[in-house]
């Protein structure tokens, strides 16, 4: 039993077909993700179809400009069918970026999250020390830094906090050294593991169209690296994920 934490599926125009394929591959439960309106209603659409797709809803720091008091209701509206607002966030890696208006949507979603009593899911690139100051300023039912790929001080650091992470595709590639010393240090109730589908395959597939059933060779790599059998590693993670997202 596998859990992917974390996939877009709005892009796919095959999706029927890699589910089924996601579902014969004994994956039981995928996190949709969103990153602005348009796709937290997709999202949120794919939940009514398809039992087994969890949704979450929350604008990217890249589409800030997108946040909106109509997205501010349609989330209240959605609380009790969304299993955690995301991805929500800073990212301060693509120019031209307008920190300010980041930080004041991060900031607005944090606090609906906080009133409406659901989890979320961060999104923090090149942007680690604002991400957790912010942070630090909301009470949260919980939080889990998605794609994490941090220093093991920040590691430390959120793992202090009771905050989540999730790994996924980037753990198997051949460059990814500081893996194994975050695989190593992560407390075992405070992890998951997650695909970014359609991105960040992991190899064998990398650079090509990835899909929630990769979330396996995921889990093949974290077993390896911890000397733990691939069943064990995915009971851990889901059982992880379950408690987080409440599903
Ligand atoms: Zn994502």
């Amino acid at each position: 039993m596998l859990i992917d934490s974390h996939a877009h599926l709005e892009d796919y125009e095959d999706l029927e077909e890699v589910l089924k394929r996601t579902r014969e591959s004994g994956v039981r439960k995928i996190v949709a993700s969103s990153y602005n309106p348009e796709t937290a209603l997709k999202a949120l659409e794919f939940s009514f179809k398809y039992n087994f797709v969890c949704p979450t809803a929350g604008v990217h720091p890249n589409n800030a400009s997108e946040y909106s008091k109509s997205f501010e209701s349609f989330l209240k509206e959605n609380s009790s069918k969304l299993v955690a607002i995301g991805e929500i966030g800073l990212d301060y890696h693509y120019e031209p970026l307008d920190k300010a208006l980041q930080a004041k949507v991060f900031r607005a979603q944090l606090s609906l999250a906080s009133q409406l009593c659901l989890p979320v899911v961060i999104h923090m690139r090149d942007a680690t020390a604002d991400t957790l100051d912010i942070l630090k300023d909301y009470s949260l039912k919980g939080v889990l830094i998605h794609c994490f790929n941090g220093s093991v001080e920040t590691l430390v650091e959120v793992m202090k906090r009771g905050y989540y992470v999730s790994f996924g595709g980037a753990i198997t590639f051949k460059n990814a050294k500081n893996f194994k010393e975050l695989l190593r240090r992560v407390d075992k109730d405070k992890f998951m593991l997650e695909t970014d589908s359609p991105y960040l395959s992991p190899e064998p597939f990398r650079g090509k169209r990835n899909e929630p059933k990769n979330v396996a060779l995921v889990c093949k790599k974290v077993a390896s690296e911890l000397n733990l059998c691939e069943d064990e590693v995915a009971k851990i993670t889901s059982e992880n994920a379950i408690k987080f997202f409440g599903i």
